[in-house]
C-alpha cells in the first residue's frame, strides 16, 4: 500500500509540513514516489512500462503489457474515500507527531472534517501503522 510508505521526518514543523505536502498534486506526487520508488511496475504483472491518463481528476497506469489499469488509490485504505489527498497527509502528520494518541476530535478540528470521517480515518490510519510496524519490526525512523 503506498500510503504505507508515507512517512514524515521526526519533529518536522506544521509549517515545513505545509510547504512540502500542502498541494494535492505534491501529495499525489510524494504517493507516486511512495508507491514505485524505482518507477512504475505492475501490480499484476511486474511489467515496467505503463501508459498515463487521468479520467476526471485520477491519474491511472495502464500496464503496456497487460492492459491492467491501476490508480493510486486503488487498493489503499484512500480506495473508497472522498476525502483529498492533502486531508490524508494531513492526519498522518498529525497522527505520528503527536506524542500521545491524537484524539478523533482534535483530528476533526483541524483537518475540518465530520467527526464521523475523523474517526473513520483515524482507525484507518491506526491499521496501516500498525501493519506497518508489523512488517517491519526492526526499522526504525530510518527517515524516507
Ligand atoms: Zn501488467
Amino acid at each position: 500500500m503506498a500510503i504505507n510508505g508515507i512517512q514524515f521526518q521526526k519533529g518536522m514543523s506544521l509549517a515545513q509540513f505545509m510547504k512540502e505536502y500542502g498541494t494535492e498534486a505534491q501529495c499525489e506526487e510524494a504517493l507516486v514516489k511512495a508507491r514505485w520508488p524505482d518507477g512504475f511496475r505492475c501490480p499484476r504483472c511486474a511489467h515496467r512500462l505503463a501508459y498515463e491518463f487521468k479520467r476526471g481528476a485520477t491519474r491511472y497506469w495502464q500496464c503496456k503489457a497487460c492492459r491492467y489499469q491501476s490508480s493510486l488509490r486503488a487498493g489503499t485504505v484512500m480506495e473508497h474515500g472522498q476525502l483529498p489527498l492533502t486531508t490524508w497527509f494531513l492526519a498522518i502528520y498529525l497522527m505520528t507527531q503527536s506524542k500521545t494518541n491524537i484524539a478523533a476530535l482534535a483530528l476533526m478540528r483541524h483537518l475540518g472534517v465530520s467527526w464521523k470521517a475523523a474517526w473513520l480515518l483515524k482507525h484507518k490510519l491506526m491499521e496501516v501503522m500498525a501493519q506497518r510496524e508489523a512488517d517491519r519490526p526492526l526499522e526504525g525512523c530510518a527517515g524516507r
